[in-house]
């Protein structure tokens, strides 16, 4: 697949301090790439570097394969993590000025708006002021500012912050809709569940540095240890504990059943658990067997542990 956004090489200093530490990454065209790391990683700082507010001391940023120009700006929607938007100024009015600074027509702009006023349910708040909203309300606003001008790429910085549950899923509803569409998605997070939902891609900042980066369930493969959950129902859980340890490392397992189980976890010594899954029919009722899948969360623990 075409990649529509690469960073090569970039560094980026304030003072002293090197905040990013020669950062390549690469974004598949219509794809939802995650931007991961702890707090203070450098991730707004990239983001900030994509969209042209700062320039990097090293390293460029090419766009469709060439050069990041001042002009792209109009084929990107970018959603800053400390919302620029004026507190004294109504909302309808605030959006269409925002869309005709992209180079949106006033009559397109309106008409945008007053497609995703109706589709959010907040035709209402047209005539508000941007500070009689709460947090999460002038994150929609800001939401639907950033994507009404149908941008090539979308960049969001910690997007979901501020949004409660019902909130934060319809947002996610609305980044896969506009995947569909076409569009291209970046977004930055430490919030692991949508990055489960959303990510084809993501790559993992720490300190300055990408720890790891590539498609997510070939990472996932990467992670896992061909462990597996299992609840046995039979008579003799002892004795079948004990011929499993010969074979196989077994730990106990906590997962809740409806009935009185042998549950354990067992790693199997290559990715095959045909003879353990023999073993246990020929033992007893097996009612429980999973594969334990490493998740996101799991994945950004244990990478950047290792590499702190
Ligand atoms: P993240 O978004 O991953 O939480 P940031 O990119 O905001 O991290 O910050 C990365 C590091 O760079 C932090 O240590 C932060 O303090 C530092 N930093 C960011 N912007 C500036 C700045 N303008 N001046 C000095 N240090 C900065
Ligand atoms: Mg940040």
């Amino acid at each position: 697949m075409k990649n529509l956004l690469e960073t090569q090489n970039v560094v980026k200093k304030f003072g002293d301090f090197t905040a990013l530490d020669g950062i390549s990454i690469s974004v598949p065209e219509n794809s939802i790439y995650g931007l991961l790391g702890p707090n203070g990683a450098g991730k707004t700082t990239l983001i900030r570097i994509i969209n042209q507010i700062t320039m990097p001391d090293k390293g460029k940023v090419l766009f469709n394969g060439r050069n990041l120009q001042p002009d792209d700006v109009h084929i990107i929607g970018y959603l800053p993590e400390e919302r620029g938007l004026y507190k004294n100024m109504k909302v309808g009015e605030q959006a269409i000025y925002l869309a005709m600074l992209k180079g949106m027509s006033k009559q397109d702009a309106k008409k945008a708006l007053k497609y995703w006023f109706e589709k959010f349910g907040i035709t209402s708040w047209w005539n508000k002021k941007l500070q009689e909203l709460s947090k999460g309300q002038a994150q929609k606003i800001q939401f639907i500012i950033t994507v009404m001008h149908n941008p090539k790429l979308l960049i969001f910085d910690e997007v979901f912050s501020g949004f409660d549950p019902i909130n934060a899923n319809l947002i996610r509803d609305e980044i896969l809709e506009l995947r569909k569409n076409g569009a291209t998605i970046i977004f930055s997070t430490h919030r692991m569940e949508s990055v489960e939902e959303l990510c084809d891609d993501i790559a993992l900042i720490n300190n300055g540095k990408k720890i790891l980066e590539g498609n997510l369930i070939d990472i996932k493969k990467q992670f896992k240890s061909n462990t597996f959950e299992i609840g046995l129902k039979t008579e003799d859980k002892e004795r079948i504990k004990k011929e499993l340890s010969l074979n196989y490392e077994i730990e106990e397992a906590n997962f809740k059943t409806l009935e009185d189980e042998l549950k354990l976890l067992v790693k199997v010594p290559n990715d095959n658990p045909k003879e353990l899954i023999n073993y246990l029919n020929n033992k007893g009722i097996l009612n429980h067997f999973v594969e334990l899948i490493p998740t996101a969360n799991d994945i950004f623990i244990q990478a950047v542990n290792k590499n702190n």
